[in-house]
């Protein structure tokens, strides 16, 4: 990931070696060159713009180190600015309230909501020491449930057994009684995922949701999505009160766009990221580091 937009920020970078400090022309070619290099990578355009002012603001009003070049000024500025952009308000998952902690997965079929949840259920149970309940309520999809299941089993995770002929209301209950009476410390609910954003699928979660009110409802997003990335962030966070984002796929070849938006679209940090489809590829998400390996 992030490949070619690091290629392109060198590249704008290079272009201001050798300049003895930065005018008001060079900078302004130089955040429309950053301004190609963002929308390239498929950062929505709302994003991209409260970024590019934001670097404005703060290289004009700029007194540049002596020991500083232009370009290493420029460099430290949107180094500071991306950790602003993707990790304001981070923060570690919430494990505190009183369990069982529910944790609701939310997103588009394909984001990788069956394969986080299972990620998240490892995590947990070997680092955070967490009997942990995975309940699926994709009633649509057995296939899905029954991923889940298997997953659980090579997991050695509990798995609520979530009978597709049920209601998935009336699964996402069970599984938060059964959470109760077996003590377990945290309950992870999986749902189903739509191609697309629809109505139906947009009051089924609501209610999940009012039934189980979950401390966490993590919106799944795949990084190579894009536009359509921000497009269903924009739906569930109007759907449900999200509080924290899964990226996945982010060992993959995508452009970058969706880390960098979903924390400004949806308003919630981003708490974890996948970087691999096995079940131990699952990092907490750090600005820090991936705003270095963004410059590169
Ligand atoms: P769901 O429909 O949202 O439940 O999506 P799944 O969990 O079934 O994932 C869809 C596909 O994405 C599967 O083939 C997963 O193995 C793959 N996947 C999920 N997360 C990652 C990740 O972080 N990296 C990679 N490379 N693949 C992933």
């Amino acid at each position: 990931m992030f490949d070619k937009l690091t290629e392109r920020l060198q590249g704008v970078m290079e272009s201001l070696r050798g300049r003895g400090r930065l005018t008001d022309e060079n900078i302004s070619d130089t955040l429309r060159q950053v301004r190609m290099a963002l929308l390239e990578a498929d950062v929505a355009l709302p994003v991209v713009k409260t970024f590019i002012e934001s670097i404005r603001g703060k290289v004009v009003g700029m007194e540049i180190e002596k020991s500083l070049t232009p370009g290493q000024s420029l460099v430290r500025i949107i180094h500071e600015e991306l950790i602003a952009l993707m990790g304001a308000g981070v923060r570690p998952i919430n494990l505190r309230a009183q369990p069982p902690v529910v944790i609701l997965l939310a997103g588009l079929q394909g984001a990788g909501k069956t394969t986080s949840a299972g990620k998240l259920a490892k995590w947990l149970k070997d680092t955070e020491k967490k009997k942990v309940l995975l309940a699926s309520t994709d009633v649509y999809r057995p296939a899905a449930i029954l991923q889940l299941e298997r997953l659980a089993a090579q997991l050695d995770v509990a798995f609520y057994p979530s009978d597709p002929k049920k209601p998935a209301l009336t699964l996402a209950r069970e599984a938060l009684s059964e959470a109760r009476q077996s003590l377990f410390d945290v309950l992870i609910v999986d749902t189903a995922g739509r191609l697309h954003v629809d109505d139906e699928m947009m009051s089924e979660i609501r209610e999940i949701s009012a039934a189980v009110n979950p401390t966490e409802t993590l919106f799944v997003v795949d990084s190579m999505a894009g536009q359509d990335a921000v497009n269903a962030a924009r739906a569930f966070g109007s759907a449900l009160t999200l509080t924290g984002v899964v990226l996945t796929k982010t060992d993959g070849d995508a452009r970058g766009g969706a880390a960098l938006s979903v924390r400004q679209i949806t308003g919630q940090p981003i708490l974890f990221m996948g970087t691999g489809e096995k079940t131990d590829a699952l990092e907490v998400f750090q600005a820090e580091r991936v705003a270095s390996r963004i410059l590169g």
